[in-house]
């Protein structure tokens, strides 16, 4: 043994080859301060070893490394930013050693290598990777951007167009394209994976392979005269530009770093990057979109325990109801392997159900993501039916029928009656109260809510509702069933609109009075999308959600709420649905909507709208941008709080995560509790007592109060 650490161990392969490999403690390999300040002594150690002619890594896991250890890093970005610089540059200076090591090197790479385990086989002089390579620097995602030399060595090594392309989007790249491009040297077979790696290093020992011109080349300047330059970072700065709307500062900044080192060797380019790495760490955006990945892990591990207290098995699932969601539902199970029987009461639904659900596999099987064998098995796994006999294999039920609590009384009343006695029991209602609907059933203990988000197979959130008698034997039942489905489950307790849509109509309350007092809504939906950073503003969410669906749901709201959410007596959504505009599923609404050429709906202005809002709006008058986002972001805020408080939902990372999952909330902002730690909580009940004169929905709790008092912070 040459060295050993808990993390890696290094020993001769064969004569003065040495292997050094990865074996951190747990499922995973990452790159821990710990393990890094190791690797560091390590290296220093072997580079003094003269009997090492050469040296591969591997990994003794299903991935080489995954990548830094994240859940250090909150606490390392509160670091002041020069011991920031400080703290990166000592860890960029390992991947140095490595670099530098006195022989040839090598990575033998084994499934994923992302962020830090690529940026350790980039400072290695060779790559070869076996088929089922993932490689990426997917830092951007968490507000970041590539320290430990990866902005310098990955455009030297695949060019700097290349580089931007992989840097400023994150993504992961399979073994096919990597080669490619030149960001490994070969793949082969995983089994002759090390032997393979060996062989290039024992060429490069005997001077076969010039490993010296190949490591020299990582040191220099980018090969690209000013004139290129000039044009390639231009281009990729506007590319940026256009995705993020200046929302995300962190591929912008990769950018700039990369261009700013363009003309500098390793030393001066390093320095760079470290000083802008740093500068990312401090902003908010890297606050908020590491803790939305930690928010991801926290529910994910709840949703996991929940589902291994399950004790039914779920083999088999129906559906009640063929529409928009049923047949997404469908789709999604069968899909994801849980055979599903479809009911409806009209054969045109089924037939649509269908449709749905070939119109989704179809247009995977274009894009090459999907075998013509698991489309026709995921369709053969859904089986349409109008007879209720039909569903009496099924383990678990989720009523989708339309949202009337009439109907889904007795629709449910009906089913327990029919089905064996233990059968879970769910309904995907938007808004009605679990315990409405629980008290039409004998054994309320077997149901719940489970309400999915349209469109179902891309929207990762389900909220799963427990009514006041569900038992938790049902709940781990649905969070199982849930996270087999390849979901985000939350876990919240009952109320009208349960905890996303509840918070989602005090929004659009504030909205319409905008909309009454006379702002032009187009101005105000540009103002949320491109100012607060939401994927729509909200008359363009109206109009996709449906304007007889947001008025019925309005309904709902008042009732549960009479004092915060009774219907507004000038109502912009009443009149609009009253006029049979429904939004985009029949082509008019706030806006109208025409079929592009690829058959998406485009959004247009239409003066009728204009003309019929007329009938309860006051003249076109101008708002700042900062009361827009005031009066429709202040009463969703107040709600949210209100739900913490009221324990409808249980924690701010699951609030946060389900406005994240459910609503697309901005990431850059981390969800509202993280948004409200941003702006300090005192500030925000300064602001919203500045409204409190224009209703309830603005008014804060006496508990909210207090919390701003104490200083209350909802995120450490
Ligand atoms: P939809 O009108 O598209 O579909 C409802 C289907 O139920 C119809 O095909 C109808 O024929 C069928 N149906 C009616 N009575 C039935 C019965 N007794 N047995 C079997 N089928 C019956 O409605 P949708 O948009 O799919 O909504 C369904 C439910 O999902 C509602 O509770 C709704 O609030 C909820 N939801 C909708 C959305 C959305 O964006 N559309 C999102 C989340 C939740």
């Amino acid at each position: 043994m040459l060295f050993k650490s808990d993390s890696f161990e290094v020993s001769f392969i064969k004569e003065s080859i040495a292997e050094f490999k990865f074996c951190v403690p747990g499922p995973v390999n990452k790159l821990s301060q710990q393990t890094l300040q190791e690797c560091g002594q390590a290296l220093t150690e072997l580079a003094n070893n003269s009997d090492i002619k050469g040296m591969v890594f591997t990994s003794d896991k299903d991935h080489f490394i995954i990548g830094a250890d994240i859940f250090e890093f909150l606490p390392t970005f509160d670091k002041p930013e020069a011991e920031l610089v400080e703290w990166i540059k000592n860890a960029t200076d390992v991947f140095d050693q490595l670099e530098d090591l006195p022989f040839p090197t090598i990575s033998a790479v084994n499934g994923m290598a992302l962020g830090g385990g690529c940026e350790w086989v980039l400072a290695t002089d060779y790559r070869v990777a076996a088929p089922d390579l993932k490689l990426g620097l997917p830092e951007v995602k968490l507000g970041i951007m590539p320290g430990f030399g990866g902005t310098v060595r990955l455009p030297r090594i695949i060019g700097a167009d290349n580089a931007m392309t992989w840097i400023t989007t994150g993504k992961e790249h399979r073994a096919e394209e990597a080669l490619k491009i030149g960001a490994i040297d070969s793949v082969v077979a995983p089994d002759k994976l090390l032997t393979s790696a060996v062989k290039m290093l024992e060429q490069a020992i005997e001077g076969k392979l010039d490993w010296q011109t190949k490591r020299q080349e990582k040191l220099q300047p980018l090969k690209m005269n000013r004139v290129e330059q000039g044009m390639s970072f231009a281009m990729a700065e506007g590319m940026v530009y256009a995705q993020t709307k200046g929302h995300y500062p962190s591929p912008m900044m990769a950018v700039k770093t990369i261009k700013a080192a363009a003309n500098h060797g390793r030393a001066e380019a390093m320095a760079i990057e470290n000083a802008n790495f740093a500068k990312l760490a401090k902003t908010p955006e890297a606050a908020a979109q590491v803790g939305i990945f930690l928010a991801d892990q926290f529910i994910k591990s709840k949703a996991r325990k929940l589902a291994k207290a399950n004790n039914t098995e779920i083999k088999q699932a129906a559906v009640l109801g063929a529409g928009i969601m049923g047949g997404g539902i469908a789709y999604q199970s069968a899909y994801k392997g849980v055979p599903i029987i479809m009911k409806d009461i009209q054969p045109s639904a089924l037939d649509l159900g269908m449709n749905e659900a070939s119109k989704i596999l179809g247009k995977q099987l274009e894009r090459g993501r999907l075998t013509l064998d698991k489309m026709v098995k995921t369709l053969g796994a859904i089986k349409p039916t109008l007879n209720d006999n039909d569903l009496q294999t099924a383990d678990i039920v989720v009523e989708a029928v339309v949202e009337n609590p009439k109907i889904k009384q007795a629709v449910l009343a009906k089913l327990e009656a029919d089905m064996p006695e233990n059968t879970v029991l769910t309904s995907n209602t938007s808004t009605i109260c679990i315990d409405v609907l629980a008290s039409a059933l004998k054994k309320p203990e077997n149901f719940c809510g489970m309400h999915f988000f349209n469109p179902v197979h891309r929207m990762p959130l389900v909220e799963i509702i427990r009514g006041s008698k569900t038992s938790d034997a049902t709940i781990n039942a649905v969070v199982d069933y849930a996270l087999k489905l390849g979901k985000s489950p939350i876990v919240v307790n009952d109320c009208p609109g349960f905890f996303v849509n509840r918070v989602l109509f005090p929004y659009f309350a504030g909205f319409n009075q905008l909309v009454v007092e006379g702002v032009n809504f187009a101005k105000a939906d540009k103002v949320m999308e491109n100012v607060f950073g939401w994927p729509m503003g909200p008359a363009y969410l109206l109009d996709v959600v449906g304007l007889d669906t947001a008025h019925h749901c309005t309904d709902v709201m008042a009732d549960g709420f009479p004092t915060r959410m009774a219907r507004q007596e000038k109502d912009p959504v009443a009149v609009l649905a009253a006029a049979n505009r429904f939004g985009q599923k029949n082509g008019k609404g706030f806006y109208q909507y025409q079929m592009d050429k690829k058959g998406r709906p485009q959004k247009k202005a239409d003066a009728d709208a204009l003309e019929l809002l007329s009938s309860v709006c006051a003249s076109e008058k101008e708002f700042s941008k900062e009361e827009i986002i005031d009066r429709c972001m202040i009463p969703m805020l107040n709600e949210v709080l209100l739900c913490l408080q009221e324990n409808i939902v249980a924690s701010p990372q699951e609030a946060d995560m389900a406005l994240i999952y459910g609503l697309g909330f901005p990431p850059f902002r981390g969800g509202a509790f993280r948004y409200l730690d941003q702006i300090g909580l005192a500030n925000f009940v300064a602001k919203a007592d500045q409204y409190a004169h224009l209703g309830a929905i603005f008014q804060v709790s006496e508990q909210t109060r207090q919390w701003a008092q104490a200083g209350r912070k909802f995120y450490q």
